[in-house]
């Protein structure tokens, strides 16, 4: 699975790729895909291009495939760091807030509708693959919610080149 940014001046700070890289577990593939993109020691306080991450996931997707990566992703879901004192649904509802704290990027929303008191309606143009967001907004959503279950509708999706990804989230 290839990932491409659109927006090549996208930056990404670097506690967000500290955390990826922590959940790449096996000490040999954080290696391989931190010297693939001849990354040290990773500043939590610095930002690097958004590209730079993207090539990490690629990199891990190539490495380890989907399934590998899905349990990655878990991890980043489980470990973000999420603001005290939230429910899901005010988690949901900051999520593009929390992106853009983290991301350096004017072309991305993720728009999130409460759509019902257990359905919540999540439509990302990130730079993200669309199954890597989507399960880390799954994992995210269990820490509140263990019955959560996340599912994708629409026409488009960015797996096929499309722009967005529209999810849906019960529970
Ligand atoms: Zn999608």
């Amino acid at each position: 699975m290839i990932c491409n940014s659109n927006n090549p001046d996208a930056k990404i700070k670097g506690d967000v790729i500290a955390v990826f890289a922590e959940s790449l577990a096996v000490d040999e593939i954080a290696r391989i895909v931190l010297e693939d993109v001849k990354l040290g020691v990773i500043d939590p306080e610095k930002w690097y291009p958004m590209d730079v991450y993207l090539r990490m996931i690629n990199k891990t997707y190539e490495l380890i495939k989907e399934d590998g990566v899905r349990k990655i992703a878990e991890t980043v879901g489980h470990r973000a760091p999420l603001p005290p004192d939230v429910d899901i649904v005010q988690l949901f509802s900051i999520l593009n807030e929390k992106y853009h704290e983290h991301h350096c990027d004017d072309n991305s929303t993720i728009d999130v509708d409460i759509t019902s008191p257990n359905l919540i309606t999540i439509e990302s143009d990130t730079p993200y693959p669309c199954e890597f967001d989507k399960t880390v907004y799954l994992e995210m959503a269990k820490r509140f919610q263990k019955s959560a279950a996340i599912y994708e509708i629409g026409n488009e999706c960015r797996k096929t080149g499309g722009k967005k990804c529209i999810y849906k989230i019960t529970w």
